[in-house]
């Protein structure tokens, strides 16, 4: 499907799963908060190493072991461990859609402890941490890398395989909304409902569903957006934030936050958006979003994060109001 990475690159990331005896531990990684990309990739090629014969393959992710509930019926979370109990030194070790090695927290340590690190990732953000590197800026997913790679491997895509890589795809694509929904993008999602998916069901599962006391929440959360229309050289910055307390009120998960930058980016007056998910007392984690004139990712970078120039994020200290003011400078200062 992608031909933008070097033969040499594909080459060594099948030989290093070919050349491996079926018994050897693999650990696959995805980056903190997993969402569907980092999650559905995972699993998806979980499964297709299982197919392959192998039998100690493990799943985890840093932080929380609890699935995020929009992913509770993805196929293969049986391969999933807590990261306590990840492989401390595996003989080979998968990362994906992770563009730096912190992004994996307390598995991090495995990238050099392993004995080969395969990462499949997509942003122009990658670090170049690991010791294959097949990642590929063009492609809309890390699925599209992870379908590849299985193609290359000679696995079989049944339904299972194909329902993990079509969540992650119609989540980094923003159901083929996004930038980077090539041709490419519609005939891989043609090729995995060709296995037989319902994608009415596995979208309002994964999408569409939220319990009641989420979209309390997001009323709460929505009704104090701010915007500011000389932001961003005067194409304006629309941003809100979600509290501890304000989850905690409505008996909530922090995962449920995750959508919400698609309710603040649509506001027509700001080519930006943010949206700020506290996640201790003062520290939060920040999702930005451009509409195209603006590169968020240098916003990100110059203050401890990463991404897309599109969608990126990064992790911010103190108050609301400094956070988006260091937001507004960085704006400024690209320009
Ligand atoms: P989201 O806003 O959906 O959480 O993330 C958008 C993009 O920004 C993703 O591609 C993600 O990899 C990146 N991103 C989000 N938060 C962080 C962060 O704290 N650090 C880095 N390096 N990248 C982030
Ligand atoms: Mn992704």
């Amino acid at each position: 499907m992608t031909d933008r990475l070097s033969p040499q690159e594909w080459s060594a990331a099948v030989a290093a799963v070919r050349e491996l005896p079926r018994d050897a531990t693999v650990l696959l990684a995805c980056h903190v908060n997993p969402d569907g990309d980092a999650i559905g990739s995972m699993l998806g090629v979980g499964l297709g190493l299982r197919a392959l014969g192998f039998r100690h393959v493990q799943a985890s992710f840093p932080g929380p072991p609890e699935v995020p509930e929009p992913f509770t019926s993805l196929p293969g979370l049986d391969l999933l461990v807590p990261s306590s109990r990840a492989v401390a030194a595996p003989d080979l070790m998968m990362s994906f859609d992770a563009a730096s090695a912190s992004r994996l927290g307390e598995l991090a340590d495995r990238v050099t402890a392993a004995g080969t690190t395969v990462v499949l990732d997509h942003h122009a953000s990658y670090t170049g941490f690991g010791k294959v590197h097949l990642v590929d800026p063009q492609a809309a997913a890390t699925a599209v890398v992870a379908e590849e790679l299985l193609h290359r491997l000679g696995v079989r895509l049944d339904a299972q395989i194909a329902e993990c890589l079509y969540v992650a795809l119609v989540t980094d694509t923003g159901s083929f909304k996004f930038d980077m929904t090539t041709p490419e993008v519609h005939q891989l999602a043609a090729k995995l409902l060709a296995t037989g998916l319902q994608p009415s069901e596995i979208t309002r599962r994964v999408f569409d569903t939220r319990p009641f006391g989420a979209v309390r929440l997001y009323g709460e959360v929505l009704s104090r957006t701010q915007l500011d229309p000389d932001a961003a050289g005067g194409q304006g910055l629309v941003w809100t934030w979600a509290t501890l307390d304000d989850l905690a009120r409505h008996g909530q998960h922090p995962y449920v936050l995750e959508p919400l930058i698609d309710s603040v980016r649509c506001t027509a007056e700001a080519e930006v958006s943010c949206v700020l998910k506290q996640v201790a007392a003062s520290e939060w984690s920040v999702s930005m979003r451009s509409k195209g004139a603006n590169d968020v990712r240098a916003v990100a970078v110059a203050l401890g994060g990463g991404g897309h120039r599109l969608a990126a994020g990064f992790t911010a200290y103190g108050e609301v109001a400094d956070v988006v003011a260091a937001i507004r400078e960085q704006l400024d200062t690209d320009r």
